[in-house]
């Protein structure tokens, strides 16, 4: 039988109700569900009492980043080269973005804790997520006044999801640093492919090039300003860098990047 709907719009209206559903549960049953359910840690499986916690070995697992790392890219550094230093990667092929900094290593310990938040409907982890990125990013707001605004999901994508994970963390990290936060500055023009489920390099830059534009309301503010991208992951740095260009065209005069965990090639401190 033919729909009024369109196939793609009909699937993600019944994703959309589903996971309302869903979620109108989990708030509504929360005491049942920690007495049926209780909580673990989300990093060690452990019993844990606070929902929204950790367990001592699970914050042991969470690699946090610091100083000494790349002046650019912010890739951690094992051996302190003192201060403005590069990494090789930023020196071979300067990254479009002017800085980027992350909170944590994105690896065994983190992954289910970033991947929970990110597909699972963790969403409370946003108030501890959005003070670890505060901590990471105060460096690039110091004697500025930016704006924090968040990588945009396609509009398919942010319906069946019903959030956007960089938005949450943006808000809650331009609270802690008293920045300006705006979420709604780029627009995700066209569906891409999730970045993760590209293996090569080339693959992901290929799937986001061109993928996002400044709305056309907002390129008065973005001119001449110094802009702040917020996002959850950083691989490559393929979205921020297609981001950073839809911004740097439209007059921006400077762009960092701020994310909760990183990729580290070699593991932690690696370079
Ligand atoms: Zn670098």
């Amino acid at each position: 039988m033919a729909s009024i709907f369109g196939c793609d719009t009909l699937t993600a209206m019944i994703a959309q109700i589903k996971t309302a559903a869903l979620g109108a549960l989990r708030g509504a049953g929360r005491h049942g569900i920690d007495f049926l359910m209780p909580p673990t840690c989300p990093v060690t499986g452990e019993r844990i009492d606070d929902p929204v916690g950790l367990s001592a070995a699970g914050w042991g697992a969470i690699h946090f980043i610091d100083e000494p790392y790349c002046d650019q890219c912010g890739a951690p550094f094992a051996v302190d080269y003192g201060q403005g230093i590069l990494c090789p990667s930023c020196i071979a092929s300067p990254p479009i973005f002017d800085r980027a900094r992350a909170a944590i290593v994105y690896d065994d310990g983190s992954r289910s804790l970033v991947t929970g938040f990110k597909h699972n409907d963790r969403t409370e982890r946003a108030k501890t997520f959005g003070a670890w990125l505060a901590r990471a990013g105060r460096g690039l707001v110091v004697g500025s006044s930016p704006i924090l605004t968040p990588i945009p999901l396609h509009w398919r994508k942010r319906m069946y999801r019903r959030y956007n994970q960089s938005a949450l963390l943006g808000a809650r990290a331009a609270a802690r640093l008293g920045a300006r936060y705006e979420s709604d500055l780029l627009v995700r023009i066209r569906a891409t492919r999730q970045q993760h489920s590209l293996v090569s390099s080339k693959a992901r830059w290929e799937n986001v090039a061109g993928a996002f534009a400044v709305r056309g309301s907002r390129i008065g503010e973005v001119a001449d300003a110094h802009i702040v991208l917020i996002d959850d992951v950083l691989t490559t740095g393929a979205t921020l860098s297609a981001a950073s260009n839809a911004l740097k065209r439209a007059g921006a005069a400077r762009v960092d990047a701020l994310v909760l965990a990183r990729v580290v090639k070699g593991g932690v401190g690696a370079i």
